[in-house]
C-alpha cells in the first residue's frame, strides 16, 4: 500500500522558510541553500499532513533559564517545597537521569550540583497563555491538553496563511523562540495520536512530521501499552490474549477484537493502525458543566478517590439539572502530583444529567489511572450538552434510576440537602448502582 504524495514542497527550511529543491541531484543537501542553516524539514507528506500538536520543551525549566541567563548552562530542578518531587527537569539535568515526578532527595542524588527552584505557577500560567494566543492566531480549532501543550487542526487554512500548514508551524516555533524565549517542539501528523507521537521524536527544538504508513512501521515494534488509554491492568488482558506488542494488534481480525475486549476492541484494533478520528475541538469553555477539587494532600488510593467523585458527580449533576441541561459526553479530569493533567472522556448513547450515571461511567475510567500515581486534584464533567430534563427515560433501567434520583432531588429541596444523604457518601459502591 502507498501514500499519495500530495502536491507542494517537501523539503523547506526552518529558519527562513525557503522552499528547497528535491530533485535527484540534490538529495545529499545537508543545508539550506539560501541561509545556510542545517534545519531542514524533509517529508514526503508534508503538503498534505494537517493536525499539530505543540509541546514546549521543560516548560518550567525553560521559562527560568529564560528570565535568569546564568542558569541557561546549568542543570535546573523545578521542584521542592512541600510537595517534595521533581516538577519539571530541564534537559541538561535530564542527562544526569532526573525526571519528572521523581522525589527531590532522588535528583538530588542523582545530580547533587542542580539548581533548584521552586515552582513559580503563576508566572507558568502567563507565559502559557502567551503560547496559547499565538497558537489561536493560526487557528481556532487550538485544543489545550495543559498548561503547556496543544493540538491544532490547520485543515483549510493554506489559503489564509499562503503557506502549507507545515510551514506555517515552522514559523510559530521560530517565532515563540524570537518573541516569548521559549522552545516548543512541533509534532505534524494526519490525526491527533499520531501527533502527538511525532511532537515526541525530535525534541527539543524539534519539528517532526509522520505519515500513516510510517506510523504502522513504527508503531507495530512498540508495546501495546504504548497506545494511550491503555494502562497496566489494560496491558495485562491484552498481553494474557497474546497481544503484547502493537504489530499483534495490527495482526488481529477487526471483530475478533471487538468481540474479546467489547468497550475498546474496536478503539485499540483502530489506533494500532494509525487509526483516529477524535476531532480537535476548541476549548469548550463554558459548554462544560463540572465540578473539581484540589485535595488537602494528594491521594492515590481509588477507595478515597472513588468517595471523593461521587460527591463531585453529584454536584455535577445537580447544576446540570438546576440549568435543565444533560450531556453526552462525560469527562474525568486528573491533576498528579507533578501537575500532569489527564483528562478522559467517553460519550454515551443518550445524554444524561444523572448522578448516578455520571459516576458509574466516570468511576470506571478511575479505576484505569489508578497505578500508583498520586493525584493532587479530580473533577468530574460534562459536555456535548443539550437542552432537557425529561431525558435519562430512555431504557428502563435509565428510567429506574432517574426516577429514584428525581425522587430524591425533590426531597432535598423540602428538606435541605443534608435530608437525604445517597450512594456512596453513605452506603458504599454497591449500592450506589443499584
Ligand atoms: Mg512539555
Amino acid at each position: 500500500m502507498s501514500v499519495p504524495e500530495p502536491a507542494g514542497p517537501r523539503c523547506f527550511c526552518r529558519d527562513c522558510l525557503a522552499d528547497l529543491d528535491m530533485g535527484v541531484q540534490n538529495l545529499g543537501v545537508r543545508r539550506c541553500t539560501a541561509c545556510g542553516s542545517p534545519r531542514l524539514v524533509r517529508h514526503r507528506s508534508l503538503a498534505g499532513l494537517t493536525i499539530a500538536h505543540i509541546d514546549c520543551d521543560a516548560f518550567y525549566a525553560t521559562v527560568e533559564k529564560r528570565d535568569n541567563p546564568d542558569i541557561a548552562d546549568k542543570p535546573v530542578i523545578i521542584g521542592g517545597g512541600k510537595r517534595g518531587v521533581v516538577s519539571a527537569a530541564c534537559y541538561i539535568a535530564r542527562t544526569y537521569g532526573v525526571r519528572s515526578a521523581m522525589p527531590m532527595f532522588k535528583a538530588l542524588e542523582a545530580c547533587p550540583h542542580a539548581t533548584v527552584i521552586r515552582p513559580d505557577m503563576a508566572k507558568y500560567v502567563r507565559v502559557g497563555r502567551e503560547v496559547r494566543q499565538a497558537m489561536q492566531a493560526l487557528t481556532p480549532l487550538v485544543e489545550p491538553l495543559s498548561i503547556d501543550e496543544a493540538f491544532l487542526d490547520l485543515s483549510g487554512t493554506e489559503r489564509v496563511h499562503g503557506m502549507i500548514p507545515a510551514k506555517v508551524l515552522a514559523r510559530f516555533a521560530r517565532d515563540v523562540e524570537r518573541d516569548i524565549g521559549i522552545t516548543v517542539s512541533v509534532g505534524l501528523s494526519c490525526n491527533k495520536f499520531l501527533a502527538k507521537i511525532a511532537s515526541d521524536l525530535d525534541k527539543p527544538r524539534g519539528f517532526a512530521a509522520l505519515d500513516q504508513e510510517e506510523a504502522r512501521l513504527m508503531l507495530a515494534e512498540k508495546p501495546v501499552g504504548f497506545i494511550f488509554g491503555v494502562g497496566p491492568a489494560t496491558q495485562e488482558r491484552l498481553v494474557q490474549r497474546g497481544f503484547r506488542i502493537i504489530a499483534d494488534l495490527q495482526k488481529a481480525d477487526e471483530i475478533e477484537m471487538m468481540r474479546q475486549f467489547p468497550s475498546e476492541g474496536r478503539r485499540l484494533w483502530r489506533l494500532a493502525r494509525g487509526i483516529d478520528d477524535r476531532r480537535v475541538e476548541p476549548d469548550r469553555g463554558a459548554k462544560t458543566i463540572s465540578s473539581e477539587t484540589t485535595f488537602e494532600t494528594d491521594i492515590r488510593d481509588f477507595a478515597t478517590l472513588e468517595k471523593i467523585l461521587w460527591r463531585l458527580c453529584e454536584k455535577t449533576s445537580s447544576r446540570l439539572k438546576s440549568s435543565e441541561l444533560a450531556g453526552s459526553t462525560v469527562t474525568l479530569k486528573l491533576k498528579t502530583a507533578d501537575f500532569r493533567q489527564r483528562t478522559r472522556s467517553q460519550s454515551i448513547a443518550a445524554p444524561t444529567q444523572l448522578a448516578a450515571k455520571i459516576f458509574s461511567i466516570c468511576r470506571e475510567m478511575l479505576a484505569k489511572e489508578i497505578d500508583g500515581t498520586a493525584f493532587r486534584l479530580m473533577g468530574a464533567g460534562v459536555s456535548a450538552l443539550r437542552e432537557g430534563s425529561a431525558v435519562d427515560d430512555t431504557d428502563m433501567l435509565d428510567r429506574r434510576a432517574a426516577h429514584a434520583e428525581r425522587a430524591v432531588d425533590s426531597l432535598r429541596k423540602k428538606f435541605g440537602s443534608a435530608a437525604v444523604i445517597r450512594g456512596i457518601a453513605y452506603e458504599g459502591p454497591e449500592k450506589a448502582q443499584e
